[in-house]
């Protein structure tokens, strides 16, 4: 490849925070709103794009927030950002799921009413459309990033980052370790969703109940869906299959389509971009390409298969293909799917889940859920690099494998996450420790005084 060098030159100093949280998605919302609840903590979250909420825009239900016994296992701020959009007529009950163990619809456009409101509530300065590029580092420790935005490069100093970036872009330029996808180096498939309005939705869930015999559901008993409560329909092989024989190219091996916040909405699943690295914007690119490509044709399948769909049309189209996967930390811990199997306890827990591994596979349409008895902890560690200081990872990013990744990565225990780090971030601060030296006891309390729920 043909190279050049870079000149070096000085830039502005923008600003200088105690606690800088990059990426204002699930994980990112959290972290700033906990480090501003510590007195005397200025914290400022940078996010690249023109809205808050990162994923949570994108039409998708939180999963997460109740254990497999019913129990609510994700509390404390999170679910105050639930029950502030409920008491707004914009999110659902957590109802519980035997395939998603449960499942919470979101309205899109609230979602980021409410994260602006939040974060300007709690004191926390905004910056919009800037891309964090690289870290200001002396020895092992992070002292700040730099920004690229229309105005060119700037510094912005910080005494803690949290990296909230769902890739880790912050910890990958800090020169932590890092781990990609499976042992192959795939990651899992991305999905652009888009939604579907007039859809008769009392007559999908009748065929559903009704007829077992021609819309087989994956694993849950098709009567769960008579009810107009929230779900997520899984299954509809044969449909697939048959639409397949009839010339469709449908890219999964299943149909998925789950409620939106509107008695005639439904919210699609179904687009598959396998094999793209969505750090590489030649491969996102591509992605975002086909998977427009795909929905056309899935759109066009559900209005000819699914009954209830005949009338339906396109609505909205998130505003991006979503990425389940790309770069990991390797932190102090990896929590593997063994940890997560055994329901396993760790001393220095900051969050719990509950959410199955759900690995959308690299190769290939289809999908399998994993589950464990009950639930389990995240330790501390899982957000802390080996070696660099000053920094912590919360979110998608965090230390874990490929298939404890499947699992830990969804909303709920991404938000509780976020949580955590950013309440570390500032706590660090006070202590006057490095986040590896953090006193956990006294994390874990600060977190419960917030209401998250930790195991006894
Ligand atoms: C197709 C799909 C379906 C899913 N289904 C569900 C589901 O039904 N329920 C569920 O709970 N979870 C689901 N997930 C998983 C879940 O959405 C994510 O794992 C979760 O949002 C991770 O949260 P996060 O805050 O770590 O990352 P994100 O939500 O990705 O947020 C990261 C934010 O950081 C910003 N950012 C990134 N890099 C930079 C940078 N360098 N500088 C500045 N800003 C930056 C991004 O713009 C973004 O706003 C799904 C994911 C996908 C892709």
């Amino acid at each position: 490849m043909k190279m050049i060098t870079e000149q070096s030159r000085q830039i502005p100093v923008r600003d200088e925070v105690d606690v800088l949280v990059v990426g204002g998605g699930p994980a990112g919302l959290m972290a700033a709103q906990a480090a501003a609840k510590v007195p005397g903590t200025s914290v400022m979250l940078l996010e690249s794009r023109g809205s808050l909420g990162g994923n949570m825009t994108q039409g998708l239900p939180l999963l997460g927030f109740l254990g497999r016994k019913g129990n609510q296992v994700i509390n404390g701020l999170p679910q105050q950002f639930v029950d502030r959009l409920t008491e707004r007529g914009q999110a659902t009950h957590h109802r519980a799921c035997p395939l998603h163990v449960s499942l919470t619809m979101i309205d899109p456009e609230g979602t980021k009413l409410l994260a602006w409101e939040i974060m300007k509530e709690s004191g926390v300065k905004v910056l919009m459309y800037v891309m964090m590029v690289d870290v200001i580092k002396e020895g092992d420790e992070v002292k700040g990033v730099i920004i690229e935005s229309k105005k060119g490069r700037e510094a912005i100093l910080a005494k803690r980052v949290v990296d909230c970036t769902g890739d880790g872009d912050v910890a990958y330029r800090a020169g932590c370790e890092m781990a990609y996808g499976n042992e192959d180096g795939i990651a899992q498939p991305a999905t652009l969703m888009f939604s579907m309005r007039g859809v008769d939705s009392r007559k999908l869930r009748d065929a559903v109940a009704d007829h077992p015999e021609i819309y087989d559901i994956d694993f849950i008993p098709n009567e769960f869906f008579r009810p107009m409560d929230n779900c997520t329909m899984v299954g509809f092989r044969n449909q697939v299959q048959q639409a397949r024989k009839d010339g469709y190219n449908i890219p999964v091996e299943r149909t998925i389509f789950m409620t939106g916040m509107a008695e005639d909405e439904w919210w699609v699943n179904m687009s598959r971009v396998s094999g793209v690295d969505a750090t590489d914007p030649d491969q996102y690119t591509k992605g975002e390409e086909l998977s427009i490509r795909q929905n056309e044709e899935i759109a066009r399948y559900l209005k000819a298969y699914i009954p209830g769909f005949e009338n339906a049309y396109v609505d909205r189209v998130a505003p991006f293909m979503g990425i389940r996967e790309t770069r990991r930390l390797v932190g102090e811990y990896v929590l593997t799917e063994q940890d997560i199997f055994d329901c396993a306890k760790f001393e220095d827990a900051i969050a719990v889940s509950a959410y199955p591994v759900d690995q959308h596979h690299p190769v290939g349409g289809d999908c399998t859920l994993m589950w464990c008895e009950d639930c389990y902890d995240v330790p501390y560690r899982s957000l802390i690099p080996k070696k660099v200081d000053s920094l912590i990872v919360a979110g998608r990013c965090l230390s874990a494998t490929h298939l404890a990744l499947a699992s830990v990565r969804v909303m709920g225990p991404a938000m509780a996450i976020g949580e955590a780090a950013g309440k570390a971030a500032a706590l660090s601060i006070r202590q006057g420790v490095q986040l590896r030296n953090i006193d956990v006891p006294a994390l874990q309390k600060a977190l419960r005084d917030e209401g998250v729920y930790f195991r006894d």
